[in-house]
């Protein structure tokens, strides 16, 4: 899901956003994987321990029951030597006395291991006995007595388990072969352990609920297995894993494998016991080895798990964070472009008359004080122009107000065809007065384009019944700031220049007039020059 979505979400970005932000996504992903491989790696190596520790134990614990089982299986031999070269060098006629009887009941109460001890004689006939009475009865059918019968051989001898004659109880006879000076068979010395000693015993050692036990012969008998129940007493495993395993690792080994018994899955760990042919095992269920480490290996999955639902919703809050903030910008740039789109449109709407088109008021008061400033600073001199439309009252009473806005829009655009320098700037002052800024212009070059805008507008020939020419014409008054006129300001400049316009108008309308002299503080420099002489 969260891989989907953060798909989803890098698909929304922009290309720009897109490469910066599958980074930190792929460092994401990247990072997930890191820590999984590094959990993984801990939950196996975690699992490899439990294992080995498991093996330890199941090795010491086997190691134990050798240990006991041997010192066990040398008592019985012990005893059985003893047995043997006491029936031999007092012949068997004279073991059935009762001297032999109670040396033997003797050992058996001291050695609790013990069930039995018996002389059999070459007939198989009991001759001594531990029992502690005088008992009748033939083991030639034995197995151990057929086996030294036939076999020369004087050592112990340990046979699979059987069921006692003297109680009935399960037994693991172990024997040797009694022989007269000449060597020929003479009988046969038997020492029986109950099966349910090595029980007891074994039953002291802790292999969990589902683990076990084994005792059996090199060859495949089982005497004992945990959990002991009788049906299972003799069985032959020499074809099961067990031992097949032993006879492909030698006498010491460990391994895992299902136990063909109970289907149960376990760690066994064997012993071949020295000097007698026994092997011993202990083992230990897989599940319940493993089951600490799975609880704890299921622990750090969830909160891997939980771990990695976090980063990822996370990342994808990110990038939606990202998304979002994208569109955002988006959004504000539309925004703010607009906003100054319509701050230029606004800020020349409040700098343009409305009906003209051309610069208005406000504008050609920041033009004259910012071209005066620049004047002073460059040391050149700025003229101005002011222009009245001549009898516009009458205009407009006999054409109508419309008919004047009309015409004063066309004398605007002829004003503005004639000033053609960039610096210079047109504007309408008010009502039917235009003004001319000429920033770095002479009072002759004002003149000249005084006389152009004049000639200009009668050109229009725009029909004023009431005017002497018969078309509407303009006066223009002018003045110049000159260089080196430090202390005049706008208001010289405007004053010069319509004293000039006043000039032009009392002299007849349609024409230029020029204060002589250039501004001087709020004086013409003519005017400044009168001052001097009045005082002199
Ligand atoms: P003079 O030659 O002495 O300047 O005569 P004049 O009639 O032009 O004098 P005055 O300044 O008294 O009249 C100006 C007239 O201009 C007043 C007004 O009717 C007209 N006027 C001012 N502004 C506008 C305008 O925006 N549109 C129109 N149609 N007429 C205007
Ligand atoms: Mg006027
Ligand atoms: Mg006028």
């Amino acid at each position: 899901m969260a891989p989907l979505s953060i798909q989803g979400q890098l698909q929304s970005l922009s290309d720009r956003k897109r490469p910066a932000a599958r980074l930190v996504a792929a460092l994401l992903v990247l990072s997930c994987l890191l820590v999984c491989m590094l959990t993984g790696w801990e939950i196996w190596t975690s699992r490899r321990e439990v294992l080995r520790e498991a093996e330890v134990s199941t090795t010491n614990m086997a190691r134990v029951l050798a240990l006991h089982t041997e010192t066990t299986m040398k008592v019985a031999d012990i005893v059985l030597l003893d047995m043997v070269e006491r029936a031999e060098r007092e012949g068997l006629a004279a073991a059935s006395g009762e001297r032999l009887r109670t040396h033997l009941e003797h050992i058996a109460r001291k050695a609790s291991e013990l069930h039995g001890l018996f002389i059999y004689n070459a007939r198989g006939e009991w001759t001594a006995t531990s029992l502690g009475r005088v008992q009748q009865g033939n083991n030639s059918d034995r197995d151990y007595f057929k086996y030294h019968q036939h076999n020369t051989g004087r050592s112990m001898h340990i046979g699979a388990p059987i069921r006692s004659r003297s109680s009935g109880v399960w037994i693991v006879p172990i024997s040797r072969r009694l022989e007269h000076a000449d060597g020929s068979f003479a009988g046969v010395a038997l020492v029986t352990m109950r099966v349910d000693f090595f029980e007891s015993a074994y039953s002291k050692l802790d292999v969990g609920d589902r683990g076990t036990i084994l005792f059996a012969l090199d060859t495949g008998t089982l005497y004992y297995r945990r959990p002991f129940v009788e049906g299972i007493i003799g069985l032959d495993i020499s074809s099961g894993p067990f031992m097949q395993l032993y006879r492909r690792t030698g006498r010491v080994g460990t391994a895992m494998f299902t136990a063909k018994v109970d289907g149960v899955r376990r760690l066994y760990s064997y012993r071949h016991l020295d000097g007698f042919p026994l092997i011993v095992a202990a083992a230990l269920s897989a599940e319940e080895i493993y089951a600490p480490w799975w609880s704890s290996a299921l622990q750090l999955a969830g909160g891997l798990a939980f771990f990695i639902a976090i980063l990822l919703w996370l990342g994808t809050k990110l990038l939606q964070q990202l998304a979002i903030r994208e569109r955002l910008e988006q959004q504000l740039h539309l925004v703010s472009s607009g906003l100054a789109q319509a701050n230029a449109e606004l800020s020349s709407l409040a700098l343009t008359d409305g009906l003209t088109q051309l610069a208005n008021r406000r504008a050609f008061d920041a033009a004259v004080q910012r071209e005066l400033a620049r004047a002073r600073r460059e040391g050149s001199p700025v003229s101005l122009l002011i222009l009245d439309v001549d009898h516009f009252k009458r205009f407009n009473d006999t054409y109508g107000h419309l008919a004047g806005d009309a015409c004063l829009r066309r004398i605007a655009s002829a004003i503005a065809t004639q000033v053609t320098r960039p610096a210079d700037l047109p504007a309408r002052y008010g009502g039917e007065e235009f003004v001319v800024l000429l920033p770095a212009t002479s009072p002759d070059g004002a003149a000249m384009v005084a006389e152009r805008i004049r000639r200009a507008v009668t050109s229009l020939h725009i029909a004023h019944a009431y005017s002497s020419e018969g078309t509407v014409s303009v006066s223009i008054g002018g003045a110049t700031i000159d260089a080196g006129s430090v202390g005049a300001g706008p208001a010289d400049l405007i004053a010069a220049a319509d004293a000039a316009l006043y000039e032009a108008k009392g002299e007849g309308r349609n024409r230029f007039r020029f204060r002589p002299g250039s501004v001087v503080a709020g004086k013409t420099q003519q005017e400044a020059l009168q001052d001097q002489e009045m005082h002199a």
